[in-house]
């Protein structure tokens, strides 16, 4: 059985310790008692000193993105090194966002997710296609395409530690959601190649989370589909009104 992961992808936003602070000063309380489901936010690196404050609560801490190298000459960059100090489990990897506006490629995600793989933190991955693609019915060749050149050379041991996220990228922050049988159909071929690339076994432990305007009116819905494990929350993780019934949506489903 999958537990659900339900991650808090705060984007540029909610920067600085106290900001941060005032919302999981809220969110703690109401997600405590939710131990069916684990639950990961991640700030911008400016804010991860709030790391001090959830060592003693169920919400773990992830970082947006990571860099490669551990140190030396790259302007910007963020050493995985730095991220393990500050007592970061998850890094998101991959988000469309840093594809999209950052041109990073497939290539250079896998070379991320191996480092972050090596340096034992858990990584989410994400994939997902463009509305054209979509209309274009391309969606299987695009998750096809991202998932052989992210996971490139990823041993099937390392496979099951790693969180995917499934965003489609015409439903990240336009309030515009994937139908639950959408979503479902895209998880179950990410769980079909994961079959072809290593067997039906791990296909089946590795957590797939939707990603895509999920919000406290439409989670449960898309939670209660079979390979649907969790969502990857942005705009709706801000708040810990909202984050938090989605985190509780994720509760009642699980098992
Ligand atoms: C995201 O940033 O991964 C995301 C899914 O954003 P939103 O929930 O705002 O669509």
């Amino acid at each position: 059985m999958r537990k659900p992961i339900v991650g808090g992808n705060w984007k540029m936003n909610r920067g600085t310790p106290e900001n941060a602070r005032e919302m999981l000063d809220e969110l703690i309380p109401k997600v405590k008692e939710m131990k069916d489901v684990d639950i990961v936010i991640a700030p911008p690196f400016t804010a991860l000193s709030v790391a001090s404050i959830l060592k003693v609560t169920n919400i773990k801490l992830g970082a947006q993105n990571m860099f490669y190298e551990e140190k030396g000459a790259y302007t910007g960059e963020i050493s995985p090194l730095f991220l393990r100090s500050l007592d970061v489990e998850y890094v998101i990897l991959g988000h469309s966002e840093r594809r999209n506006i950052f041109n990073e490629s497939n290539e250079l995600i896998n070379k991320k997710l191996k480092v972050a793989l090596s340096m034992d933190f858990i990584p989410i991955v994400c994939i997902g296609e463009h509305l054209e693609e979509r209309k274009a019915g391309k969606t299987k060749n695009v998750i096809k395409e991202q998932m052989e050149g992210t996971f490139k050379e990823i041993t099937k041991k390392e496979m099951e530690e790693i969180i995917i996220a499934y965003e489609p990228i015409w439903a990240i922050g336009t309030g515009e959601t994937a139908t639950p049988e959408q979503a479902e159909d895209a998880h179950i071929y990410v769980r079909e190649i994961l079959t072809e690339k290593y067997n039906d076994n791990t296909a089946n432990r590795v957590r797939i989370q939707y990603g895509g305007s999920v919000k406290p009116h439409n989670a449960k819905k898309l939670f209660e589909k079979d390979n649907i494990d969790g969502g990857l929350v942005g705009g709706a993780s801000l708040e810990a009104d909202s984050f938090a019934s989605i985190i509780k949506a994720a509760q009642e489903t699980s098992n």
